[in-house]
């Protein structure tokens, strides 16, 4: 995060007050878990609980209730679950249309390797930056004529330098070495090609950072097979969408990897994953992702050293390998999982 987008977020009674959305699938899961490792840190933080997707669509008729917009509206910042969104039919992403509604331009996914999760690399360390607002998201779909649809990609020169420069601020501000502008611009000359453009042109002002385009394929063929050739990778919303999760399987899976959506005034914290309907209910889920999520809200909250005690707890517990969900080899349910967590957070001092 870049001190920039940082906010303070309103208190009652001296505490933040923050939205707090459980969302579908394994989002109650694993958001609980986020609560209780959050807590053991003796951060206190008012959450104002909202419903919001499949789950407000069946309580309240609506999957974006009034309260939601308003409570976000009110607190500007959120930890948030996955919210389902149905393939092919059925209303449109709750989270794209809270991104867009609260500007949050920027998707910020750090993928770190853990020591005691075994996966074909080790220090793998990259930063995806995702906008978030544009492109093929833009939700502009129509059938021409029968059998014939067309779905509209928007790129404007406005969100691509903006997105840029959060690349470098975060880049210059975290003492990271380059950022890699991923693009399909041999095809899609204007729109990619504006994108580049506009990296480029927000380069020129961060001069101690490398600044490297790779096209789209090519970079997912080099990710996985050298992915520490990489550092920041930045870029429009759908590659960065499709890259994220590549990534997450980089460092073994999609329970580990946390991220936020900022904007220029508020962030929503969320994990990569979705909902995972296949082992929702059941005790599963890897609760990491959202743990660390909640790290990166209590940076955002100006509590650094609470954040730092949850990522070192959250390693020892991975290095140790004691207690792992099955999606890392393990037996434990996420109960288990976070009680562990908890554990190695209380025996470390700040
Ligand atoms: P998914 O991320 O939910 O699941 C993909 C695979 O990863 C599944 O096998 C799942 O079991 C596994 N997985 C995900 N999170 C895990 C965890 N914490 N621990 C262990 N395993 C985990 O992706 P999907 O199945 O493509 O999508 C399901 C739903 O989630 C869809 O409705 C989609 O739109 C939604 N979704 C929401 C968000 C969001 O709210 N930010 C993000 C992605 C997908």
């Amino acid at each position: 995060m870049t001190k920039n987008n940082r906010l303070t977020a309103p208190h009652r009674e001296g505490i933040p007050v923050v939205t707090l959305i459980p969302g579908d699938g394994v989002g109650p899961e694993v958001i609980s878990a986020a609560l209780e490792v959050i807590k053991a840190t003796g951060v206190k933080i008012d959450w104002d609980r909202q419903a919001a997707g499949a789950g407000a669509l069946k309580r309240f008729g609506n999957p974006v209730p009034d309260e939601l917009i308003k409570s976000l509206t009110r607190t500007g910042v959120a930890l948030k679950g996955p919210l389902e969104t149905r393939v092919g039919v059925g209303y449109r992403s709750i989270n794209v249309f809270l991104r867009k509604t609260f500007d949050l331009y920027a998707n910020l996914r750090p993928t770190l390797s853990f020591k005691g999760v075994h996966t074909p690399f080790r220090n793998v360390d990259l930063i995806v930056v995702r906008e978030n607002t544009e492109d093929l998201y833009s939700g502009i779909e129509h059938e021409v004529a029968p059998g014939v649809v067309e779905s509209i990609k928007v790129i404007t020169a406005r969100a691509s330098r903006r997105i840029a420069k959060f690349a470098f601020e975060y880049a210059r501000a975290n003492h990271r070495k380059s950022v890699t502008a991923i693009h399909k611009a041999n095809i899609m000359k204007l729109s990619d090609g504006l994108f580049l453009k506009c990296a480029r042109a927000v380069a020129r002002g961060y001069p101690e950072i490398r600044y490297q385009e790779q096209i789209v394929d090519a970079a997912c063929m080099r990710l996985v097979t050298a992915p520490s050739s990489f550092d920041i990778l930045l870029l429009e919303n759908l590659y960065g969408d499709i890259v994220s999760d590549l990534c997450a399987g980089l460092v073994g899976g999609l329970g580990l990897v946390p991220g936020a959506n900022y904007g220029d005034k508020g962030a929503i914290f969320e994990a990569v994953h979705g909902t995972a309907p296949d082992i929702a209910g059941k005790g599963l889920a890897n609760p990491i992702a959202a743990i660390l999520s909640g790290a990166m809200l209590l940076d955002y909250l100006s509590r650094p050293a609470a954040a730092s005690k949850i990522r070192a707890a959250t390693g020892a517990v991975l290095r140790s390998g004691r207690v792992l969900t099955r999606d890392l080899g393990g037996k434990a349910s996420t109960i288990e999982m976070t009680a562990a967590v908890i554990r190695a957070l209380v025996r470390k001092p700040a």
